[in-house]
């Protein structure tokens, strides 16, 4: 299960962002870590930082 989310909604347009930033099993993200995510829709990317609530979070 991945820790951090594999799609959020675009804050530009609504439409569905996945997760362009791939994590191999044996090295996870760690808070800090930024996490890019490009919308499907307006293909708008967004870089957001991992921090320690995203990890517990599943
Ligand atoms: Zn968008």
């Amino acid at each position: 299960m991945s820790p951090v989310a594999e799609s959020i909604v675009c804050v530009e347009c609504g439409g569905p962002a996945g997760l362009l930033t791939g994590f191999p099993p044996d090295d996870p993200p760690m808070p800090g870590d930024i996490v890019a995510y490009r919308c499907a829709d307006c293909m708008e990317r967004f870089d957001l930082v991992v921090d320690d609530a995203d990890l517990e979070d599943d």
